[in-house]
């Protein structure tokens, strides 16, 4: 028996292949009926046999080709149509009625496709080593649009007509490249060039051989990429590499490496499933993995030299993504390369060519670039895996337009984010559009990267927002910027509760769960500097259940990049000047006349705000412990105090309970102290064990364990306590803290031991990254209450 089904597909559907794909999925099967684009995504009609049509049904979204998203997909029956001589006889794709808007999502920047890296390296293929080779699989599409409709001319290949050739495979509905917007050959598309220090263009036969022997000579060759610039230099060279440090004046912190594949990913890195699956997906972002130890656990006998990443036992690595990075890696037979993002310190990645020779200056030896322009910087994103999860810590390239799908219909708002890591969120219907990553909002070109960001998201999603969102922070500039806006709603939203309201969207809850808001600094209710708060919140608003007791931060700013200060305040504040004679090497090795200026200053309270951060407790105890006194980039002892532990695959957060863990002492444990209707967790108890554990001369990597432990079960408790009162049994983890791999693994596993329903960020950082999609949640649920 014939029937006809009318299927309505939305999401990511347009320009990536979806129409061709499904004319051959309905001719393979012998059905007849029509595809078009629509307002929403495509609608297909499909006639045939009632099992042939089911099975039809069943292949549509599981074989989608890799760019589409499929959002909804809603099947309804409709009458059959008589086949006549003429009419409706085989599978047909319709074109859109002329002046009909087709208006869909954008679909983000993805890596080159196995097709098109096939046909790359195929001497007998027209576009043999043709650098910016692609298809609608693959390529460019986010950051070289300046307008819609998503149409060539809006792009920035609008510059370069095609070629007969490529004009005819992009009409071809059955082409790969059929409507591929950036399609492109040796004949018509955009080329490379090599040029010096100067900007000016190197006469040579070969720019990428070229720029191959720069990199052989352990010179910085600064490379067009996607979304922005990349700086070079070889890997496995520890001179390139400390020179590129020392220009970049970046000390310590981390570079990423690109390394040619998969097999050279594991000779460095520990790989597993979910890790390989993350390093080879289509966005291709950095991801961040344990360094392989040698035998005899020796990271210094590696390949790649300390220098990429010192005092780190993890190493960001990525897979190339772009036709030119394998050009690059295979013609130089390079083991890895070092491509960190093309910037002084902390200003946005440069895209442009002339701005990088500006910006880039004395940085770069050589620019390896080319004429198709980068509309929209957007840096590599940054994902680690751990436990097989997947989750993000910078959501960029790769990620970028693809919303964040909500579960019910918001207003138009647009949220704009914190001052670090900072993103813009944009929401329209049930679609959370987050921004790029903007970067740490701190110098003038930070300030116009975060202007570009709303106005070109605005404009390419059109969205008017009836609603801003921002943070409490007075001083922020995205606070100030937003303040200045006139005729839309204004709501402030606090910190810690953006941290949780991302999380519970992020996971489509409704009503109020427990929160665990942990992070360096968020701008309090009380004008206090937040950091370590539990919360009872729902969208609309939230109510401080417990947070750490406050201590001063010595200094402010400085005491975040001097943690020694915290370990003074802490020690100052629980012990009072007894301190000092304790007989710890911290205390041994304190520089008495600073200290004492530092309690002095605390005493008279001067220039020390009060704070209840969590990052900061980490920061004492990594200082007290020895691990270090100053920190070169934000988290620095954190991380290091959770590096201290040993690598993940020795140290698995989730075996040993604490029962079975004999070296584990009860009473390092934070204590419940109540004050009026919440409770302030004391850190007296755990500041106490921890001197008596360094007393004892217990290994740094055992106290940092304990430490952590002991954090993990006064949490169960206090999760418990709360349970108890408000009869809620979902927590929901987030904020920064929660990049501590250890910590999170092991307090999500003890929750659901302890009977919690546990929620925690992937999709989105829970780190200030994911502010924005909270803040606007917060924002809608409050005028829409
Ligand atoms: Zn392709
Ligand atoms: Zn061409």
């Amino acid at each position: 028996m014939e029937v006809r089904r009318q299927i309505e597909v939305s999401g990511i559907v347009q320009g990536v292949g979806f129409r061709p794909y499904v004319y051959r999925l309905a001719t393979g099967r012998h059905l007849r009926g029509t595809i078009r684009n629509t307002s929403a995504g495509v609608t297909i009609e499909i006639q045939g046999p009632a099992e042939t049509v089911q099975d039809f049904v069943e292949h549509l979204p599981a074989e989608a080709p890799p760019l589409a998203r499929i959002t909804s997909l809603a099947v309804h029956e409709v009458p059959c149509v008589v086949v006549q001589i003429g009419g409706d006889q085989d599978f047909r794709i319709v074109h859109s009625a002329e002046g009909e808007e087709v208006r869909t999502l954008i679909s983000p920047d993805v890596a080159i496709c196995p097709d098109c890296l096939r046909e790359m390296f195929d001497a007998n293929d027209r576009r043999y080593r043709y650098p910016f080779i692609n298809c609608t699989n693959c390529g460019p599409r986010f950051t070289i649009i300046r307008d819609i409709p998503y149409d060539r001319p809006s792009t920035s290949m609008a510059v370069f007509p095609m070629c007969p050739a490529c004009q005819a495979e992009y009409e071809a509905p059955l082409n790969r490249r059929f409507h591929a917007q950036p399609n492109a050959c040796w004949e018509c598309g955009p080329r490379v060039e090599l040029w010096d220090k100067a900007g000016k263009r190197t006469e040579c036969r070969d720019p990428i051989v070229e720029a191959v022997s720069a990199l052989h000579a352990g010179l910085v060759v600064a490379v067009k990429g996607l979304g922005g610039f990349h700086l070079a230099v070889d890997a496995t060279n520890s001179a390139a590499v400390a020179r590129l440090r020392q220009r970049k004046r970046r000390v310590e912190k981390p570079f990423a490496v690109m390394v040619p594949d998969l097999r050279a990913a594991e000779e460095i890195c520990e790989l597993d499933d979910a890790a390989s699956a993350a390093l080879q997906s289509i966005q291709r972002p950095i991801v961040l993995l344990p360094k392989k130890l040698r035998p005899g656990g020796d990271a210094r006998l590696s390949i790649i030299p300390d220098e990429v990443a010192p005092f780190n036992r993890y190493l960001g690595i990525f897979l190339p993504y772009t036709p030119l990075h394998y050009l690059l890696l295979s013609e130089g037979g390079f083991k890895a390369l070092v491509m960190t993002s093309g910037n002084q310190s902390e200003e946005p990645i440069a895209i442009d060519n002339r701005e990088a020779v500006d910006r880039l200056n004395g940085l770069a030896d050589y620019f390896l670039v080319h004429n198709r322009d980068i509309l929209l910087r957007c840096d590599d994103s940054v994902v680690r895996v751990a436990g097989g999860v997947t989750r993000q810590l910078r959501r960029s390239r790769g990620f970028v337009p693809v919303p964040v799908f909500l579960k019910d219909d918001q207003p138009s708002v647009l949220a704009v984010g914190g001052e670090l890591k900072n993103t813009i969120c944009l929401i329209k219907g049930k679609n959370a559009f987050l921004s790029q990553h903007v970067g740490d909002l701190e110098n003038a070109e930070s300030y116009s990267f975060f202007h570009e960001a709303i106005e070109h998201l605005e404009r390419i999603l059109e969205i008017r927002p009836e609603i801003i969102a921002y943070d409490l922070h007075p001083d922020y500039f995205s606070t100030r910027w937003a303040l200045q806006q006139s005729e839309v709603q204004l709501v402030g939203v606090q910190h810690h509760h953006a941290h949780i309201a991302s999380c519970m969207a992020e996971n489509h809850l409704e009503g109020r769960v427990i929160g665990f808001a942990l992070d360096g600094t968020g701008y309090g209710t009380d004008g206090k500097i937040w950091g370590g708060e539990v919360l009872i919140a729902g969208y609309e608003d939230f109510e401080r259940a417990a947070h750490f007791e406050y201590v001063p931060l010595p200094g402010g700013a400085a005491a975040i990049r001097e943690p020694w200060r915290m370990a003074v305040s802490y020690l100052a504040h629980h012990f009072g000047r007894e301190f000092l004679r304790l007989d710890i090497p911290f205390v041994r090795q304190l520089n008495r006349p600073k200290a004492e200026l530092l309690l002095r200053m605390m005493e008279q309270g001067v220039n020390s705000p009060l704070t209840s951060s969590c990052g900061r407790l980490f920061d004492a105890v990594a200082a007290l412990v020895g691990i270090r006194q100053q920190v070169n980039y934000e988290a620095q002892a954190a991380i290091e105090l959770e590096m201290a532990m040993g690598s993940s695959k020795i140290v698995s957060s989730k075996t040993a309970s604490p029962e079975k863990d004999t070296a584990y002492p009860m009473k390092l444990l934070p204590e419940l102290v109540p004050e009026d209707d919440h409770w302030i967790i004391s850190t007296r108890p755990l500041f106490e064990a921890l001197l008596e554990d360094l007393g004892r001369n217990l290994s740094v990597g055992t106290i940092s364990r304990r430490f952590h432990n002991g954090l993990v079960e006064g949490f169960v408790q206090l999760a418990t306590v709360l349970q108890q009162k408000t009869a809620l049994n979902r927590v929901c983890l987030s904020g920064g803290t929660f990049h501590n791999i250890y910590l999170s693994e092991r307090l999500e596993a003890r929750l659901s031991e302890a009977g919690f329903e546990v929620f925690t960020q992937k999709e989105v950082p829970s780190g200030d990254g994911g502010l924005s999609l909270g803040q606007a949640l917060v924002a809608a649920a409050k005028l829409h209450a």
